[in-house]
């Protein structure tokens, strides 16, 4: 019987967008994955202030953005483990739900970046393999520069054309996948939301209709970030994922 493909998409999703959607769409048909898991990470709520989405809406829309997509998953493990989220913990909790298959770690550029930063990032490396896609902004390349030598080898851009190889998977632990990104991100859907602008066309309409339902990202008043201890107006302090 052929192995299943489980790819895992982290991220604080605040808001999820169409950025991440299209990527993970794209990633599942080029390396016909059986399944994507959508894993927000958690955020201790310290860390949260007034507009500013909880663990639960997050998941929410998350939720609402893939309903209907059979093969994209909304995972709350990290959520429910409510710690910093570490992606080494997240991999062993995914692994024991599908102990045979193939696990693809999916990031944008820019987060494969950071890689060094996260915990037991080598043996995160040695357990599952990891696909970088792109992201406005950045270049794929980058992402060869942040590996040691012992790594070099270890990378492999697939092009548009080839056919991905189920053999490549015991040697390559790091595979470069040039999409059709999208320019968005959740920074910018929150900035627009403060300065009350459309983000019409960022978000699918379901996760739009639930940020205005439930008021979030908007700017919250004087009074209230003086009370969480905000001298300033920037108050989205997003760890990452590691
Ligand atoms: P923020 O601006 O708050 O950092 P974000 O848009 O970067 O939000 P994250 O939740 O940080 O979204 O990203 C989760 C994962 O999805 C990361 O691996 C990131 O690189 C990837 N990603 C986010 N947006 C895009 C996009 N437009 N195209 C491709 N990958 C993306
Ligand atoms: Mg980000």
């Amino acid at each position: 019987m052929k192995k299943e493909r489980v790819g895992i998409l982290g991220g604080t999703f605040n808001p999820v967008h169409n950025g991440h959607l299209r990527a993970a769409a794209a990633v599942r048909k080029r390396f016909s994955l059986d399944r994507v898991l959508f894993i927000p990470s958690f955020i201790p709520p310290h860390k949260e202030s007034a507009g500013i989405a909880s663990p639960e809406e997050r998941l929410r829309m998350v939720e609402l953005a893939i309903r209907g997509r059979a093969a994209f998953i909304p995972s709350a493990v990290e959520i429910r483990a409510k710690g910093k989220s570490y992606s080494i913990l997240t991999l062993n909790r995914i692994k024991k739900i599908y102990p045979r298959a193939w696990t693809f770690f999916i990031l944008g550029v820019d987060a494969f970046l950071e890689i060094e930063t996260w915990r037991e990032w080598e043996r995160v490396l040695k357990q599952c393999l990891f696909i970088v896609v792109t992201r406005p902004g950045y270049r794929l390349r980058q992402a060869r520069k942040v590996l040691g030598v012992a790594y070099r080898r270890r990378v492999r851009s697939v092009s548009r054309l080839e056919k991905v190889r189920e053999q490549w998977f015991l040697g390559t632990r790091i595979f470069l996948l040039s999409i059709d990104a999208a320019d968005i991100s959740s920074t910018e859907i929150r900035r627009r939301i403060r300065e009350g602008r459309s983000i019409t066309g960022l978000v699918p309409a379901v996760v739009e209709g639930y940020i205005h339902k439930h008021g979030l990202y908007q700017k919250p008043s004087p009074r209230k970030m003086r009370s969480l201890g905000f001298p300033s107006n920037e108050s989205a302090r997003k760890p990452g994922h590691g």
